[in-house]
Order: C-alpha cells, then sequence, then structure tokens
C-alpha cells in the first residue's frame, strides 16, 4: 500500500470559548480520526515552518501582517475576522499558510499531497474575514510561480462559501484561474469577480450537485490546462453543517471528491488538497465528515 503525503502541524489548533461556533480543536480531532482510520504513516507526515514576514508580504499589505504578528490588531478588525487574536492564533497563521505551500510542493512531485488545515479563502490583502487570517491559496499560488515550479495554477474551490479573498488577490494574475462553486445565499453578502463562479441554489441535494462539480471540472481544465490544482475540499456544504444550505450528506461529499481527484489523476495534474469550511459541533462527526477527502485520496491513489 502506498501511503500519500499529509501535512499538519501540532500547533494548528485555535484557543476559542467552547460556544464559539469555529470548532477550536478540529485540525487536531482531524488527526486522531486519520490514525484512527490508519491512513496516516510517519515516513509520509510533513510539517511545515513558519512563514516570515517578507514571504507574506506577496499577497497581503505588511502593515496588516505585523498588525498580527503582534497582536495590535483592532477590535474592529477582530469583529471582521470572527477570531480573538491570541499568540497561539498568530503562531498558526504564519505555519498553516506554509503547511499549504508545503502540500503544494510534495503534490507536485508525487501527484498528490493533502493539508489538514487550509483553505482560508476569505482572508484579504490588507484584513481578515470569516475566520481566516491569511490567505493560504493565494499565498501559495504566488509562490510557486515566482520560484517558477509550475506555470499555470487552478484553484477549484468547492467550499459552501465563495473565495473571494482568493478572488480579489489574485484577480490581475492571468496564471491563475479562480473558480469557486458556492451557495449563493451564503457569506459573503457581497461577492468578489471569481475568473469563474457557479452559484448554487439552496437544498440543491447530491444530484444536482454532482452533474455541477463534473462538469465545472473538466470545463476549468479543458479551458485553462493548469499544471497544478489547488482542491478546497470545503465539507460545509453538508446537510448536517451549521452553515451549509445545499442539503448534500456524506455520499455526496465523498462523490464529489472521488470524482475531482479521479478525474485530475487521470489527466496526469498533480492536486494539492485543502479542508476548507466545516462547522458543527459534534466534534467527532466534524472530524469524520473532514477525513472524506483523505479517505477519497487514499482510494483514488494508494
Ligand atoms: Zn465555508
Amino acid at each position: 500500500m502506498k501511503f500519500i503525503n499529509w501535512v499538519t502541524h501540532p500547533s494548528y489548533d485555535i484557543p476559542l470559548p467552547l460556544k464559539h461556533r469555529f470548532t477550536s480543536s478540529k485540525f487536531s480531532d482531524l488527526f486522531t480520526k486519520l490514525q484512527g482510520l490508519d491512513l496516516i504513516n510517519s515516513a509520509t507526515l510533513n510539517s511545515p515552518s513558519k512563514a516570515n514576514e517578507d514571504e507574506l508580504s506577496v499577497g497581503h499589505c505588511i502593515n496588516y501582517i505585523s498588525r498580527i504578528k503582534s497582536g495590535s490588531i483592532s477590535k474592529k478588525e477582530e469583529r471582521k475576522l470572527g477570531l480573538t487574536w491570541s499568540p497561539e492564533l498568530s503562531n498558526r497563521s504564519f505555519l498553516a499558510v506554509n503547511g499549504t505551500l508545503l502540500t503544494a510542493k510534495l503534490a507536485i512531485e508525487n501527484g498528490i499531497a493533502c493539508h489538514l488545515a487550509g483553505g482560508t479563502h476569505h482572508a484579504q490583502y490588507n484584513f481578515g474575514s470569516g475566520f481566516c487570517v491569511f490567505n493560504d491559496l493565494a499565498y501559495t499560488s504566488i509562490h510557486l510561480l515566482k520560484r517558477r515550479m509550475v506555470k499555470k495554477i487552478l484553484i477549484f474551490d468547492c467550499d459552501v462559501h465563495q473565495g473571494d479573498g482568493t478572488a480579489n488577490i489574485l484577480a490581475d494574475n492571468p496564471n491563475v484561474f479562480t473558480c469557486s462553486i458556492h451557495s449563493r445565499k451564503n457569506f459573503p453578502v457581497i461577492k468578489a469577480n471569481s475568473d469563474l463562479d457557479i452559484e448554487l441554489e439552496d437544498e440543491i441535494g447530491n444530484k444536482k450537485y454532482q452533474d455541477i462539480i463534473e462538469h465545472t471540472i473538466k470545463r476549468c481544465v479543458n479551458f485553462f490546462q493548469p499544471d497544478l490544482v489547488l482542491y478546497d475540499a470545503g465539507i460545509d456544504v453538508h446537510v448536517n453543517d451549521q452553515l451549509g444550505r445545499l442539503n448534500i450528506n456524506d455520499e455526496g461529499c465523498l462523490s464529489r471528491d472521488l470524482f475531482v481527484l479521479s478525474y485530475l489523476k487521470k489527466h496526469s495534474i498533480p492536486v494539492a488538497t485543502v479542508i476548507g469550511g466545516g462547522y458543527s459541533k459534534d466534534r467527532i462527526e466534524l472530524a469524520n465528515r473532514h477525513s472524506i477527502i483523505f479517505r477519497a485520496a487514499h482510494e483514488v491513489y494508494s
């Protein structure tokens, strides 16, 4: 059996009050879940180092980066972010961007790699939003292009919310194609312009959703011919998610991920996956849902 490269870090969890909508332990819960499924192998388990301020400035305003580092963001900025600043939040934010970059590099070498975090797609150039401090997808894309590791990147974002920060930061970058498939009525109220936005109506259900996913990934790959895909496998599309509206169940999420990965494998396009959004008070259930993309990766690539 071939083990897939996973990327994680013991400092990913975010200290938050229990009543907070964001489950603070979800990153370590997911790690424990994958261990339980026997999908983690120490030889293919990787950890990022922290990005420095200079590295982060390719996608974010240096003043904003410094304020996150020092904890000098305002109460208003914290409200927009949806998280209270803490040294742990700052630390994990500088780690997680490099986690996605490391995942992408491992994907380029091995065809697939999966990050046990990432998908912080609401983070904008000079402010955080919707639980997202820094934009790992934009950061990773810009670094890979700068280092000439790839020429064209497709960001295929299936989180239930639009990847508005990614779309804005990369708006003028012709070498990254941003595609967001999201719920029309969900956050953010004012949408950005991705290169391709597919807006879904409430209660769409597995069958229609799957048809749209299949059609859209084919369309993006045929049109743009990427040499790397960053896949945001958000599971807040799930019927039991606190923020989901689409009526997709476990089978629907698994079927989506299996198709996307199989299609990219068939076309020999490397793919780096990130977990994206997922909101539930039931920690076990949430870890189970986030494990779907890892189970799909294991099934397609092992
Ligand atoms: Zn989301």
